[in-house]
């Protein structure tokens, strides 16, 4: 599972990346102190508690902050509380639903499109995602990464190398950099990407040292970030991206579409197209739900999923459109949907 047990950098004083550091380490982990800090309601607290053993609790401060008090309908409340509906066993939903587990080619690498491979950087996360496909997944190594570019080094590598995990952005800032100047000297490797929720769950990551180390890799980087509600974009995360977008050659949001967070209506998707790209964001794509055990209450059905993305591509210019796209276990790329069909 991405645990919440991998290792926080440990805290700091002064500088800015010791301020990510701290608030990364400092992320509540206790249902009964979330309830308490946002004068939720007590009854909460014991559901909250049997679904955490299952998937643990786990968001940073920046993220809380962006929370109404006392909503338990809050959207981004929704997206990390664990709620009782997680302990129930839904036909469909399984441990593992893009079957990745058989895609790993070695301990932090798995191969599941052509022309790219993914590399599982880091173990755990900046908060723990209630719908994540992977909040089952082993974690990786610690420094499993590097087992990963040795594999790479070994065996050669495709042309682009995606960064993924957990959160690639857990690594130090030095870290990252010899991952980047590993990657740069590989035969073939052109791109590097970067998924990481970071900016948004902790904008103080995208700091000095790492814009620097983005900016001067001797290779193309994208950033693909994570948001699934205009209110997750405050001016600390939209001017964390906004400088992450001055360090890459793209910066693009992958979001997922979830019941009770983003489905009322379209124009909280617009919304969230508009703040992104606001703060130099693509919108890049809109998942429907991976059939993950515990996160069943969360799915939103294909057909209005398609509601939702036809009336959204009335309001907004094709630019800020995200692609409706869902994906299947072993297919060779996602599946693009749209109102005439895939
Ligand atoms: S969605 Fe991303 S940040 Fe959230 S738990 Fe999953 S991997 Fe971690």
């Amino acid at each position: 599972m991405l645990t919440d047990t991998r290792q926080a950098p440990k805290p700091g004083g002064r500088s800015g990346a010791e301020r990510w550091q701290r608030e990364l380490a400092g992320a509540v982990r206790e249902p009964a102190e979330l309830i308490r800090r946002l004068g939720l309601p007590e009854t909460l607290r014991e559901p909250a508690e049997r679904a955490a053993r299952l998937f643990p609790l786990r968001v940073p401060e920046p993220y809380i902050a962006r929370m109404r008090p006392g909503d338990p309908e809050d959207p981004l409340l929704r997206q990390v509380l664990p709620l009782e509906a997680e302990t129930e066993a839904v036909a469909g939903y399984g441990a593992d639903p893009l079957a990745e587990q058989a895609q790993r080619t070695g301990s932090g690498l798995l191969q599941k499109y052509h022309g790219r491979c993914l590399v599982l950087a880091a173990g755990g996360c900046p908060m723990h995602c209630r719908y994540c496909f992977r909040r089952t997944f082993p974690a990786a190594d610690e420094g499993g990464w590097r087992a990963a570019l040795a594999q790479l080094e070994q065996e050669g590598a495709p042309a682009e190398v995606i960064l993924s995990g957990g959160d690639p952005l857990l690594l130090s800032d030095a870290a990252v950099a010899e991952c980047l100047q590993r990657l740069a000297a590989l035969d073939g490797v052109r791109r590097v990407r970067i998924h990481t929720r970071m900016p948004v769950a902790i904008p103080a990551r995208v700091t000095t040292a790492l814009v620097r180390h983005l900016d001067q890799a001797p290779l193309q980087a994208v950033a693909v970030v994570h948001a699934n509600h205009p209110n997750e974009i405050g001016a600390e995360a939209a001017d964390a991206l906004g400088r992450l977008h001055g360090a890459c050659t793209a910066v693009l949001n992958q979001a997922v579409l979830l019941r009770g967070v983003n489905d009322d209506d379209a124009a909280t998707l617009a919304a969230l197209s508009e703040r992104l790209f606001e703060a130099g964001v693509l919108p890049y794509y809109l998942h429907l739900l991976d059939p993950v055990s515990g996160a069943a209450h969360f799915d939103v059905d294909a057909a209005t999923g398609l509601r939702l993305w036809t009336e959204l591509a009335h309001s907004l210019p094709g630019y800020l459109l995200p692609r409706l796209v869902r994906e299947a276990p072993g297919a060779a790329a996602k599946e693009v949907l749209t109102p005439s069909g895939p």
